[in-house]
């Protein structure tokens, strides 16, 4: 299993900061990536997830500046790069990586926040574009720390829709508001029950090390393929299911409506897409529940059972997430599925702790049969949510 890359991820954001401006920032904040451990592409249909906190994070080192335009620096993009208030002030102005921390200045002009103009330096032990959510992790550190420096007391509820206000707006990213959300509200040795719709959370008990488990988080490095179209697609799909359905979303399609709903549905396509989601709702639903009650290593099947549904009515799996899911659970785990959007991305599994390095041998092992790219493997155990560090 490999870690994360050298040095405290805190101090690379510090020492970043120093080498590029001459002097020490104010503060430094965290915003952490996420594995949802299971409600996969429920969250824009108004549905369920549960999405629990990395320990992997990203750390924004920050200071205020009397200058007139923002400077940031970050380590992954091995970059600097400055705008200005105009440029904060229309989406695609900025582009790239910089358009997270650009869209975060937008966000908060947009809720009538004033911000003043800072410096930034970044640092991320997240993996970039793995389906960890690196771009909420970037963009709930920066909101963290812009919030704090200005002195605006948002509350931590508002938070994630302008953190996904400034991916859907100002990046151009529809995603969903889990990720923002995970980032921003979760708490150790918990999972983040979220309803989608109403924005309700519930802290629901996760704790690993007390039951000697663990989650084994494989990132397969299988390339992406059409991941923006695919995504686009899906959402439509399930748009104009719930409108031939005469529902505002997906979300109010009960499991026992489930078969009458699939009747009324003309293309296959459509149908199964429309039962992954109902089904996965009621997954989330039942894994919440075995967690409220303290038996963790009973969700297992419910994880299997979500993977098996994205693989075949979502049809969002690509042969190195199947291989790892089969190879995990012939080697023991209590449950594996797919974490993310999909079409690459990681494979979260469920095992004894003392089994998580067999696990990770046994994926290694199938991947190199395959001839596919060496996967890379850690265990997750849920972390804080996004916060000041110092
Ligand atoms: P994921 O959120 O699953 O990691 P995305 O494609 O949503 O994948 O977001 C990845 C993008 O977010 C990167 O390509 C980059 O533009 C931006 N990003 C995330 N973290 C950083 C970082 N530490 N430094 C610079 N850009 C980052
Ligand atoms: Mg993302």
């Amino acid at each position: 299993m490999t870690g994360a890359p050298d040095g405290p991820v805190t101090e690379r954001a510090s020492t970043g900061f120093t080498r590029a401006y001459g002097s020490r920032p104010d503060g430094l904040w965290a915003a952490p990536g996420r594995v949802n451990l299971i409600g996969e592409h429920t969250d824009y249909n108004d549905g369920f997830v549960l999405p629990f906190a990395l320990p992997r994070r990203t750390v924004v080192a920050a200071a205020p500046h009397s200058g007139r335009r923002w400077t940031v620096w970050s380590e992954q993009a091995g970059e600097q790069v400055s705008f200005g208030r105009a440029q904060a002030a229309e989406p695609g102005r900025v582009g790239g990586w910089a358009a997270y921390v650009a869209g975060v200045v937008w966000a908060l002009y947009e809720a009538g926040h004033d911000v003043p103009v800072a410096r930034l330096a970044i640092a991320s032990d997240v993996p970039l574009g793995a389906g960890l959510s690196s771009s909420a992790a970037l963009e709930a550190a920066v909101l963290t720390a812009l919030l704090d420096l200005a002195e605006l007391d948002v509350p931590v509820a508002d938070r994630p829709g302008l953190a996904q206000r400034a991916e859907n707006g100002y990046v151009g990213m529809p995603c969903g508001i889990m990720d923002q959300s995970a980032s921003i509200r979760c708490r150790p040795d918990h999972a983040l029950f979220l309803d989608c719709r109403t924005l309700e959370v519930e802290q629901v008990p996760f704790d690993l090390g007390a039951c000697g488990l663990a989650v084994l988080v494989v990132d397969s490095h299988a390339p992406h393929r059409h991941v923006g179209g695919e995504y686009a697609a899906r959402r439509t799909a399930c748009e104009s299911a719930a409108a031939a359905l005469g529902v505002p979303a997906l979300r109010d399609v009960g499991t026992d409506q489930l078969d009458a709903a699939l009747g009324r549905l003309d293309d296959p396509v459509v149908r199964r897409r429309v039962r992954h989601v109902v089904t996965e709702n009621q997954r989330v639903r039942e894994t919440v529940e075995l967690l409220r009650a303290g038996r963790l290593a009973e969700i297992g099947p419910l994880l299997t059972a979500s993977h098996r549904s994205m693989r075949d009515d979502f049809e969002i799996t690509v042969p190195e997430v199947d291989t790892a899911v089969e190879a995990a659970m012939s080697a023991g785990a209590y449950g594996a599925r797919m974490t993310g959007g999909g079409f690459g991305g990681c494979v979260l599994a469920l095992v004894d702790r003392a089994a998580a390095e067999p696990v990770a041998s046994a994926v290694a092992k199938a991947y190199a049969e395959r001839g596919f790219r060496a996967p890379t493997s850690f265990t997750a155990t849920p972390g804080a949510g996004a916060r000041r560090l110092s």
